[in-house]
């Protein structure tokens, strides 16, 4: 039977006469009981009897008796249409309802249940959400990796269970933007459940965030992550115990092998179902004075607010009293509050006079001392300790002399295996294409068809798609040295140089996410802290180069350098770096003057990954890729052949093939000769077909602007092209340099060009001095519409046209200048 998806409404919404099923009874503590008991349960049916939009209570009949609610109540109830579900194909049968299917599907549909990842960055939120729902999304040992709320979904038995993947948090207060963020996603969503991932190599610290959610009064399931570590090294945790004094379910995991993930999934539908034994409400004790004043707000918010109904009154006295802002404004906002803050105020200044510290402060302690206590008696530590392992390696990766040679030789392997370890499998695709390339210009007649599959499509697409493996090995790389926790080693180490530059080391990983692609990066800047180092951040990160602009540099470097490759290639992901250092000066001193805030940098314990993930995150970036190469490079490159191959012009090429004909014809020269003249007469006539055509009409008309650089018309095109998506480069490339006669690379034909006119006629147009120029261009100009579009929603129009405006201007300049002064020197 196929799942059917059926809408939720509020109860409260429901017209007269209307019979719905109810799906879900929110709220929490005795209002939810309440509920329950006078029969609001799970797949009952209740239909409306009196309701106007302004009436309160509403009534209600339900088990064949009527029961009033109030307004506010009944939006805690979610029901859904039971019209919906008796007009589904699964439920008709032969023309008539069934009555069985009718409840089987009832069941279904009310067994959705919404279960939110909440817990600190780095415990494995990312990898158990993958695991649980099948999905590819990014994990890295560094925090801030997952910056938006992804939503997956499990099906298990007779339930559909949407999962949300929010970014980690130490805590839920107001501080950063991901505090906000789960904290309103758990507020205003109000997941079923809450999974909450603890880090089991770091309890104390991961459970803070526990009492936090106990204070919250959610129902909650606690994953007990990395277990696997705690096992190891040799620690004991009675967290069945511990689970009983919290009043919490507690599951062993280890999401990285999918250890107890089903486990979990049972616990969390038991819970749902109310049917888990463990589950019951603690309040953690703040001693008799915090807890008297507690007391005295919650009166005054039962009193004064209507609030009780969504939160617990607990939960928001709580929050008051370590002065939150969120939760005062959440009160200002409801009627009758003045009340309830002068309260608030006063007990604050009992309390911070009695403790001689900020109220915010004296709570925070007596959360700790609850973590401490109930680790007492549950938590043996030890003998191997993995943090002094990962002290001891940090000591030579941070070391002050070591730690940048080390980092640099990582990046040049990176840089060599990408050009070598990918350049095998680069040749077999190539073979491939070349195959393929055969038989179509064997089987299929000549014709316009014909070329543009054969230049067009395989052309354009089948030259970029070449690069495949090249970008995997890159990724390989990367992701390796993010997983295992290197990368945040490489942000410490940065971060002296970073500040220098007016960044922080937190900056640094996304910079480098950047060496994946931009477009990501950008949206990893949402961890950083202030909206200075979000938007400098954000200016620089172009000055990565992304996998995109890979194949360009590879193409030219490996037909125009014979040696040091890799060194090349290195040295334009260099150029990039200091653009981006000097840049970020420059920003920070015109824009953001004497804005800075300090902050402590994670540095997470070494974790070998998993074959499995890592073999994930490699086909995830390859179909990311692959789905790039079948729509924007696909699309483009049909475009720009058509536009590259006509208007046809048939004068040129009878002009060309009668002077062909003309040397055939001779008889005092020898056959080489005459083929060589016949090749350069081919070219020629080649170039002066496309100069004719419309791309070429538009390539001459930016002639002028770029010739200082050194590059001809057809460069120009490319370079416009490639604003969509840099590979599109090569796309162009290989169409406007077609072969002209078969078998002969793009690589071949880029060697022999030459200048057909002006100062440098007949002239090789690519140099080595002319790549490199190109590639710096390459890295430095806009950078892709896409990442344009990122800084536009992560900012503003303001900077997004920015960006645009000064990437391409001091790519111009850039190349100016290299082209220029290299000429001085030869
Ligand atoms: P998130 O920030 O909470 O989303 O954490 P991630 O899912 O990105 O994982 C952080 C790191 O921990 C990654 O390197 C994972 O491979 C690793 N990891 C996740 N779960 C486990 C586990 O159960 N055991 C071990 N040893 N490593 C894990
Ligand atoms: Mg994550």
């Amino acid at each position: 039977m196929i799942a059917v998806d059926f809408k939720y409404k509020k109860l409260s919404e429901i017209p007269i006469d209307q019979e719905v099923v109810i799906a879900k009874v929110k709220g929490s503590g005795a209002f939810r009981k309440r509920l329950l008991e006078m029969g609001f349960v799970k797949g009952k049916s209740v239909k409306v009897i009196k309701n106007a939009p302004l009436m309160d209570p509403i009534e209600y009949e339900i088990m064949g008796y009527s029961v009033s609610l109030r307004r506010s109540e009944a939006d805690l109830i979610d029901v859904i249409d039971i019209d919906d579900i008796k007009h589904t194909d699964e439920v008709i049968f032969n023309g008539t309802i069934d009555e069985n299917r009718l409840k089987t599907t009832i069941r279904k549909a009310t067994n959705k249940i919404n279960v939110a990842l909440v817990g600190n960055p780095n415990s494995g939120k990312t990898t158990l959400f993958n695991f649980a729902s099948g999905a590819h999304e990014r994990v890295g040992n560094y925090g801030g990796v997952t910056v938006d709320v992804k939503e997956g979904i499990v099906n298990y038995k007779d339930y559909t269970i949407n999962l949300f993947d929010l970014p980690g948090t130490y805590s839920i207060t107001e501080y950063s933007p991901e505090e906000l963020y789960v904290r309103r996603h758990i507020i205003e969503n109000q997941p079923d459940i809450i999974v909450n991932v603890i880090d089991a190599s770091n309890l104390e610290r991961n459970l803070y965030l526990t009492t936090q959610l106990i204070d919250m009064n959610v129902k909650v399931v606690i994953a007990l992550n990395m277990f696997d570590e705690l096992e190891k090294s040799g620690a004991i945790l009675d967290y069945k115990h511990l689970a009983e004094m919290l009043g919490i379910p507690i599951i062993p995991t280890v999401a990285s092998k999918g250890i107890g993930i089903p486990e979990l999934i049972e616990k969390i539908i038991d819970v749902y179902e109310d049917k888990d034994p463990i589950v019951r409400h603690i309040h953690i004790n703040y001693g008799e004075n915090i807890e008297s004043s507690i007391k005295r707000i919650q009166k005054a918010i039962k009193e004064f607010t209507e609030l009780k109904y969504k939160f617990s009154t607990r939960y928001l006295a709580i929050k008051l009293l370590e002065n939150d802002r969120e939760t005062r404004r959440l009160i200002s906002e409801t009627s009758k509050t003045q009340d309830v803050l002068q309260i608030v105020d006063e007990e604050i200044k009992k309390i911070e006079s009695l403790y001689k510290e900020k109220s915010e402060t004296v709570i925070t302690d007596l959360k700790y001392g609850f973590v401490s206590g109930a680790l007492a008696q549950t938590y043996k530590p030890g003998k191997i300790n993995f943090r002094k392992i990962t002290r001891q390696i940090d000591k030579i990766v941070t070391n002050k002399y070591l730690g940048f040679p080390i980092f640099f030789l990582f990046l040049y392997i990176t840089f060599e295996a990408t050009f070598f370890v990918g350049g095998y499998p680069a040749e077999w695709i190539e073979f491939g294409i070349e195959a393929i390339k055969n038989i179509f210009s064997n089987y299929v007649p000549n014709g316009p068809f014909k070329d543009l599959i054969i230049e067009g499509i395989i052309g354009g697409v089948g030259n970029v798609l070449v690069f495949l493996p090249n970008i995997l090995v890159l990724f390989f790389f990367i992701s390796f040295l993010e997983d295992v926790g290197y990368m945040a080693r490489a942000a410490f180490i940065v971060d002296k140089i970073m500040h220098k530059i007016g960044l922080h080391g937190k900056s640094f990983i996304p910079i480098i996410m950047g060496f994946g692609c931009n477009v990501p990066a950008i949206m990893a800047t949402r961890t950083l802290v202030n909206k200075k180092d979000r938007i400098l951040t954000m200016l620089i990160i172009p000055f990565m180069s992304c996998s995109a602009r890979l194949p360009v540099y590879l193409l030219f470097i490996s037909a125009f350098f014979d040696k040091n490759q890799g060194l090349v290639l290195t040295s334009i992901y260099f150029l990039g770096l200091i653009m981006a250092a000097f840049f970020s000066i420059i920003f920070n001193k015109l824009f953001f003057k004497g804005q800075d805030v300090p902050f402590v940098m994670e540095l997470p314990p070494y974790r070998m990954p998993t074959l499995k993930s890592s073999i994930r995150h490699m086909w995830y970036k390859a179909s990311a890729y692959l789905k790039k190469m079948g729509t924007i490079i696909l699309g483009l490159s049909i475009i720009i052949w058509y536009l590259s191959s006509y208007p046809k012009n048939e004068n040129i090429e009878k002009f060309y093939d009668e002077k062909i004909e003309q040397i055939h014809n001779v008889t005092n020269l020898d056959e080489n000769t005459k083929n060589e003249k016949i090749d350069e007469l081919n070219r020629i006539k080649v170039a002066e077909i496309q100069a004719n055509s419309y791309i070429g009409k538009m390539g001459k008309a930016i002639e002028p602007i770029i010739a200082p650089l050194g590059f001809d018309w057809k460069i120009g095109v490319a370079i416009i092209s490639g604003l969509s998506a840099k590979e599109v480069i090569i796309s162009t490339l290989s169409i406007i340099y077609k072969a002209n006669d078969e078998g002969i690379s793009l690589k071949e034909n880029l060697k022999k060009e030459k200048f057909l006119y002006g100062p440098n006629k007949g002239e090789p147009v690519f140099t080595p001095l002319t790549v490199y120029t190109l590639l710096v261009f390459v890295l430095i100009y806009f950078p892709c519409i896409a990442t344009i579009a990122a800084i536009k929603n992560e900012s503003n129009w303001k900077w997004a046209l920015f960006a645009i405006f000064y990437t391409t201007s001091v790519a111009y300049i850039t190349a100016f200048l290299v082209n220029n002064i290299v000429k001085l020197f030869l």
